[in-house]
């Protein structure tokens, strides 16, 4: 008897194979399988991050939030400030080099797993199948004429992706100004702001970019596509078809000898060509289009199964597994990397750890050099700018450190609130010794952290006094 769910009768290619009635509209087959799991978990769970992370609160404030009106970057009871974009610039290096060191050793990963355009592209394809149907039906759906249930399953779908849509712009604007101010301000029909007009946008693009475009932004927008290849070494792991197991290809019942009909392992049943969601053919061997997302590979190990054949004709390998030798964990170009990562993640830690919680600078008095007092010491004043980069309020110690008798006059502690910023008159006195060649004096003004006095700040200063 015929096995209902033999590869063999899947009418290979009676149906488009990758595309449409029209337009090219690529039309995936669902499926399941082990990489698909792992997929749904890996970005299930940054999708989760992204969505709810802007609305975690950290000491009464949003926890993560990029304040583009004071230009602080708020994470975690951390502010950052324009002057620590230095460390940002570290951080995109740091990940641009994790990337190219998991593509040498993964291939696409990042685009098949975790890609926001791939993951977004999944959700809406999702919502499709849940309502359009399966691949054939809406093959057949998209043929067939307009009428009112075709209408309204195409209003329900568009109508969800514009959802989707709507929430992905306000999460993502909600990093950028307080979201639940956001949120709120949108249920109150403020509509005709900034921050609104970019949900709009953010949703515009989200609805174009995983709703319409889909695999063309892989294909044709997405830089990364171009220069992944360059990465590759022979060791790479990418999704690849098996040809020498699985050619000559062709269709045959369950529980035939392939070896006696002079076939290979290749049932030729197109399923690995119908979840394809940039709609190419693996058996044709590495693609730039390719993405990495091994639907193929759950596709044909579900048909390898069902044939009593071992997994694995389309799966992870590499040009080193397919030359009969083992794969290489240790290379220099991958190791070259992860030292320059052990380096730069080191360096960033560094320079988090001693970064300064409080900015200082110092401005001396320019319209009298110097001047007398009444005890007949000489006098400079300066105006300290403080800024407190922490997100509590900190009370400052003002000291100096001078190798000559300079002393402050009446200076009391030094209050500021979070993320305040003040100006302050400091006067400077020296008493007036035997004359000095010298008529200027170096010191440093130093800001002591009550709470933390290990923690100081330092500003270079002159002290001008009269010559003889
Ligand atoms: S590679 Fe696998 S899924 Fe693709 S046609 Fe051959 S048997 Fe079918
Ligand atoms: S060929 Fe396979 S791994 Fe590549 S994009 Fe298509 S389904 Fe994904």
């Amino acid at each position: 008897m015929r096995d209902s769910h033999a590869p063999a009768l899947i009418p290979a290619r009676q149906l488009p194979v990758k595309s449409s009635v029209g337009g090219g509209k690529i039309f995936t087959r669902q499926f399941t399988g082990r990489f698909r799991n792992l997929r749904i978990l890996l970005a299930g769970c940054l999708a989760l991050l992204f969505f709810s992370t802007s609305w975690v609160q950290w000491n009464g404030h949003q926890a993560v939030l990029w304040d583009l009106e004071t230009r602080q970057f708020h994470v975690f009871g951390t502010t950052f400030w324009p002057q620590d974009f230095i460390l940002l610039s570290f951080v995109m290096v740091i990940a641009a080099l994790l990337l190219f060191a998991v593509t040498i050793l993964l291939g696409r990963v990042w685009c098949g797993y975790a890609c926001p355009q791939s993951t977004w592209t999944w959700a809406f394809m999702w919502v499709e199948s849940l309502i359009e149907g399966d691949r054939n039906q809406r093959i057949k759906l998209q043929a067939s004429p307009m009428d009112l249930a075709k209408g309204l399953k195409r209003t329900s779908k568009h109508a969800l992706w514009l959802l989707m849509s709507i929430a992905t712009g306000i999460a993502f604007v909600g990093y950028f100004v307080p979201v639940r101010e956001l949120v709120q301000a949108l249920l109150s029909l403020q509509w005709f702001s900034t921050s609104a007009a970019w949900v709009g946008i953010i949703a515009a693009l989200t609805y174009l970019n995983a709703g319409l475009v889909r695999e063309k932004v892989c294909l044709h927008m997405c830089p990364y596509a171009r220069f992944q290849s360059v990465m590759f070494d022979r060791d790479t792991l990418v999704v690849a078809y098996n040809a020498a197991r699985g050619d000559t290809r062709g269709s045959r019942k369950k529980g035939d000898d392939p070896q006696a009909l002079g076939l290979g392992d290749c049932v030729d049943c197109y399923l690995c060509v119908q979840v394809c969601p940039t709609g190419i053919d693996i058996r044709d061997g590495l693609q730039m289009d390719c993405i990495g997302c091994a639907a193929c590979v759950d596709a044909c190990d579900e048909v390898m199964d069902k044939m009593g054949y071992a997994r694995g004709l389309v799966g992870y390998m590499s040009e080193a597994m397919f030359a009969g030798e083992q794969t290489r964990w240790r290379r220099p170009r991958l190791l070259g990397y992860l030292a320059l990562l052990l380096v730069l993640v080191g360096g960033l830690l560094w320079a988090l750890n001693n970064r300064h919680l409080v900015d200082m600078s110092v401005v001396k008095d320019r319209s009298v050099l110097y001047r007398y007092t009444s005890e007949g010491e000489v006098m400079n004043v300066y105006r300290l700018k403080i800024t407190n980069k922490t997100q509590l309020p900190v009370r400052y110690h003002l000291q100096l450190d001078s190798r000559d008798r300079l002393r402050l006059v009446k200076h009391r502690d030094i209050v500021l609130s979070a993320g305040d910023s003040d100006e302050f008159p400091v006067q400077v006195v020296m008493p007036v010794l035997a004359p000095r060649a010298a008529a200027m004096l170096s010191f440093d003004f130093v800001l002591v952290d009550s709470n933390d006095p290990q923690r100081t700040t330092r500003e270079a200063a002159h002290f001008l006094y009269p010559a003889n």
